[in-house]
């Protein structure tokens, strides 16, 4: 298959497209190049005869319809976002400009090439999204999103794209277009950027810096190591129901206090600190305003109909995490 990654040279992006390739699909690879991006995270395909790239901005539509016109792929993996909820409360303007109306662009640019090419019966437009969309959970652990919670979106980031999933399912109603949805818990893993919870700590505390936790660290988040929700995305798009959305999640819900003990008890034995512990570098910080409780994700439907399953627990995604940032600290 031919698939059209936005936003490959990011976090998840990149994940999709190096696993892409490696199953022997052809990837072109749009991305504008944002701070979040680095073409590092691809390096390890980039020479590969199955690999194009193209440096190009989803809020520009002449430049996704030369794109589509010349590559011709089969699907696309809509992945291109600004992805950051702190970023999306101080400025909110780049999430409403890239997460909606380059949503809306992608859909577009998308749509005309399908019609023009007799809108052929394979063609997927893979959008993905994230569980933030369905607001906060309270503690009760019978509780979790499903694909039919309703959309209760807090933060400028999870509004967003709540707007371009809900775009997509319109295209889908409207003109027909063949999309799939998924919905992810939080991501972890290699090449992660540096704003994140994870790479934060991981990195301050080889510092030798305070880490800091927003508010008391009870806030429960349910973690999926990236490679995971890549295999996840490729099984979505051969074998998803047509206009239909799936869950993504890990299994894993952690208080971030738990997570931030769990890497810094991985880092005691990988990096030893003469003295104590990193966990006495743990600080509590002003939380987050509007800071979401609590998600967790069913993933009941991707199990039951598509038989997928999360390759690694998340203390094994964790230290291979860690090792990773060990191992490529500049
Ligand atoms: P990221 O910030 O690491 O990567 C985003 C990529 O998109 C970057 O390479 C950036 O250059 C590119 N990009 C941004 N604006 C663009 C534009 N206007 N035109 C073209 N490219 C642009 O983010 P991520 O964590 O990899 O998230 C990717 C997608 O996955 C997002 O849609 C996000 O909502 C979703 N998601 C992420 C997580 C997670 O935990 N990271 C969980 C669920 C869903």
């Amino acid at each position: 298959m031919r698939i059209l990654v936005t936003g490959g040279a990011g976090f998840v992006g990149s994940a999709v497209v190096r696993l892409a390739i490696a199953r022997g699909h052809e990837v072109i690879n749009v991305d504008a190049l944002t701070y979040s991006a680095c073409l590092d995270n691809v390096a390890a395909v980039a020479n590969s005869s199955l690999y194009r790239f193209e440096q190009a901005d989803v809020r520009n539509r002449g430049a996704l319809d030369r794109i589509f016109a010349a590559h011709r792929p089969d699907a696309v993996i809509n992945a291109a976002a600004e992805s950051h909820v702190d970023r999306s409360i101080d400025a909110p303007g780049d999430f409403i400009e890239t997460n909606i109306t380059g949503t809306y662009n992608m859909l577009e640019a998308a749509r005309a090439y399908w019609t023009n090419e007799g809108k052929p019966q394979h063609f997927r437009f893979h959008h993905i999204s994230t569980d933030e969309v369905f607001g906060s959970l309270p503690p009760d652990p019978g509780l979790k999103f499903t694909e039919e919670t309703p959309y209760d979106p807090r933060s400028p980031y999870s509004a967003s794209k709540a707007a371009s999933d809900h775009l997509v399912r319109a295209w889908h109603e409207t003109f027909g277009l063949k999309v799939l949805l998924t919905n992810c818990s939080n991501n972890y893993g290699p090449y992660h950027f540096p704003e994140k919870l994870i790479p934060v700590i991981i990195l301050k505390a080889l510092a030798g810096e305070p880490l800091p936790i927003y508010g008391d660290g009870s806030n429960i988040r349910d973690w999926l190591f990236v490679e995971d929700h890549a295999d996840a995305l490729l099984l979505v798009l051969e074998r998803g129901q047509i206009g239909r959305s799936y869950n993504i999640g890990g299994e894993n819900e952690r208080t971030n206090l738990e997570l931030v003990t769990t890497l810094c008890a991985i880092l005691d034995v990988k990096r030893p600190k003469a003295g104590g512990s990193y966990a006495d570098q743990i600080t509590f910080v002003t939380d987050r305003p509007g800071h979401d409780a609590r998600y967790a994700i069913d993933p009941s439907r991707i199990r039951e109909e598509l038989g997928w399953r999360p390759s690694v627990t998340v203390e094994e995604g964790l230290e291979r995490t860690v090792q990773w940032y060990l191992d490529n600290e500049a």
